[in-house]
Parts: structure tokens; C-alpha cells; sequence
């Protein structure tokens, strides 16, 4: 397998970062870490995953869609995408590798969204296996191997190498975009590495959470639960477990009158929100605990009985560690289990 030494990993960015726009995580100063465009003297960060997750790079919080230029009684509509560049998002994790594969199939089916699909086209995701996983993954439970990652090309690392292998025609194009700063590597301290890891992913506390109740089967029954009413009496609404989820996909339209024309924007919105998707009529789900059932019925229920059984979760275990009131889809799954 090629590599590359660990110590020259500054070297191999600056490399890439000649050709394409390189998003690398990095260590913020309040320790926590996000993805940032890779410059000189960016070190990758070692923490296991970031605050925010990569939907943002072919999902942002806020785009700019189109702009409406009024002049008496026409309208001009004004196209304002510029063709995306090529870019590269280095280290993400299995988790969030398989989050696009859930976006893929809320954007990219009949009418595709050609803003996702442009940057999904121009994005080249190399991924990192994980040799640390924490206490809130569980991402075993989706069927995703933290410790074979998916994306274009997945990187592993035994502590002094990395280590790349291409999963897509887009992956290999990258290896041998770089394929000159690589040298083939002896993969037997990686094995241990890799067997470690899966040990400790066997070992984790949500390790044997089942997804054998959920699905479409159950929706009247799940739906019906009087357990929704204990599960989301605390619920601020605030929205932080849907911000910081990367399989989320939410979005409110509006329209800004800059006094001379009009500027649409898209921007993430929370299901968890009180005039979430509120029309003339109203509001459809009027109470928190309509509000909280939607999103898990979602992700657990509606979300695999649409795609073919895939859940609309990956255990990245973020709504885990950020819920101020210690809710989540854990407790939730626990709750509704069927014995
Ligand atoms: S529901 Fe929670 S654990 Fe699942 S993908 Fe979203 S943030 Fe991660
Ligand atoms: S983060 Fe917690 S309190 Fe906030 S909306 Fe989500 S479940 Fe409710």
C-alpha cells in the first residue's frame, strides 16, 4: 500500500494545496476542532471529530441561491453561481463519509439540486480511519467500519504513516495526483493498528444498541408511543442536535429586498424550530413533542422506509455531547426499543 511518512504530512498539503483548495481539521484555541482551508503552518488536527461536520461543503448554512433585479415591471433573474472549483476535504471521518451518502439521497434524486450536486462534483473526500473512538460512536450500529472509512480515498494511519487506498475513480485520480511523494509501505504495523482499533469499536458502550425496532414496519406504533411525551418534555427546541447533526438537511428559503432587487437565500432551519416550515395556514405540528417525534421518526422510521432501510443516523455521537438537556437518539432508540 502507499504512504507517506507521517512528518512530511505538511509537505504532502502543501503539495495538494498547489492544485486544489485543501480543507484539513485543525485545533481551534478553544480546543475543539473545525475544518479550515489548509495554509502554511496548518497542523490536522488529532481530535476524533469536529465541532461542525462536512455537510457544509456541499450543504452550507447559508448560500446565496439567485438574485432578482426589479426595474418598473420587469424582473431580471440573475444566475449568480460561479463555477465551483476543484477542492479537497481531507480527514473526515467514517461517520461523516457515510453522512454524504444520506444527502445524496435527499439531493441528488428527481429534481436534483444542481447547487449540492456542482460542489458534490468539484469535491474530491478523503477520509481518515479512526484508531480512537470515543464512548458517544456508535457508528457499528449503521454498518459503517470506523476503521475502513468511505470517500473517494481513505487514509490509515499507524501512528507514523498514512496510509492511502482509492474506494472511487476520483480517490485514484487523487493518489496519483500525489502519487510521487508516496512510496510503498510495509502494512503490518497498520494491521495491528487496525485490529487494536476494532477491538476497542467492539468494546464501546453503544456498541450493541439494535436498530432490529426500527424501520417502516412500526411507523403506526413508534408514531403512536405515549413515550414521546416523557422523551421530549425537557426539549428547549433550541435546535443545537440538528445544527451539529451531518445527516440534517433542513432548509428555509427567504427573500432579502436590498431596495434595489431581491436576494434569495437558502439557509439550514430545524424541524425542532416552533415555525419550522409554518404556512398560511400555520404551523402543522403545533407542539414540541410533534416536533421532537418528527425528527426521530425521521431519521429511525420515514428516512429507511423511503431508502431502501438506510437510517437517516450515523452515529457520530455529536447530539450526544452537545444536547443541553442530555437528550438524544440513544435514549430515544432505548426508549421505543421492541423486547
Ligand atoms: S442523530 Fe446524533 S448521532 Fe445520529 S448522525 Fe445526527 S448528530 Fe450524529
Ligand atoms: S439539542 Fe436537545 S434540547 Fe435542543 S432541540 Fe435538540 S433535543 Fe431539544
Amino acid at each position: 500500500m502507499l504512504k507517506i511518512a507521517k512528518n512530511r504530512l505538511n509537505e504532502l498539503f502543501a503539495a495538494i494545496a498547489e492544485k486544489q483548495t485543501l480543507y484539513i481539521p485543525v485545533d481551534r484555541e478553544d480546543g475543539a476542532a473545525e475544518y479550515r482551508k489548509w495554509e502554511n503552518g496548518c497542523e490536522m488536527s488529532g481530535a476524533l471529530n469536529t465541532v461542525r461536520s462536512a455537510k457544509d461543503f456541499f450543504f452550507p448554512q447559508t448560500e446565496n441561491l439567485v438574485d432578482f433585479k426589479m426595474e418598473g415591471k420587469n424582473i431580471e433573474v440573475i444566475d449568480i453561481r460561479k463555477e465551483s472549483e476543484d477542492f479537497v476535504i481531507f480527514g473526515v471521518k467514517a461517520c461523516d463519509a457515510r453522512s454524504f451518502t444520506i444527502l445524496d439521497k435527499v439531493f441528488l434524486v428527481d429534481p436534483v439540486d444542481s447547487y449540492y450536486k456542482t460542489r458534490r462534483d468539484h469535491g474530491t473526500v478523503v477520509t481518515m480511519a479512526c484508531t480512537r473512538p470515543s464512548e458517544t460512536c456508535f457508528c457499528g450500529v449503521f454498518g459503517i467500519d470506523a476503521t475502513a472509512p468511505e470517500g473517494d480515498a481513505a487514509c490509515f494511519s499507524d501512528g507514523e504513516n498514512i496510509f492511502f487506498k482509492a474506494n472511487t475513480e476520483k480517490g485514484q485520480a487523487f493518489i496519483d495526483s500525489i502519487s510521487s511523494m508516496l512510496e510503498e509501505g510495509d502494512t503490518a504495523k497498520l494491521d495491528e493498528v487496525q485490529a487494536k482499533t476494532k477491538s476497542i469499536l467492539e468494546k464501546l458502550p453503544l456498541a450493541n444498541l439494535s436498530t432490529d425496532s426500527f424501520g417502516g414496519a412500526r411507523l403506526k406504533e413508534h408514531f403512536n408511543s405515549d413515550k414521546w411525551g416523557e422523551l421530549s418534555e425537557a426539549c428547549l427546541g433550541c435546535g443545537t442536535c440538528t445544527f451539529v447533526c451531518p445527516t440534517c438537511q433542513c432548509y428555509d428559503i427567504k427573500d432579502f429586498n436590498t431596495g434595489h432587487g431581491i436576494k434569495r437565500f437558502r439557509c439550514w432551519d430545524s424541524c425542532m424550530y416552533s415555525d419550522f416550515t409554518k404556512m398560511a395556514h400555520g404551523n402543522p405540528r403545533l407542539t414540541q413533542l410533534e416536533r421532537f417525534r418528527q425528527r426521530f421518526m425521521h431519521k429511525l422510521v420515514y428516512f429507511p422506509a423511503n431508502n431502501e432501510g438506510e437510517f437517516g443516523c450515523v452515529g457520530c455521537g455529536r447530539c450526544l455531547s452537545k444536547c443541553p438537556i442530555s437528550m438524544n437518539i440513544v435514549k430515544v432508540m432505548k426508549a421505543l426499543e421492541v423486547k
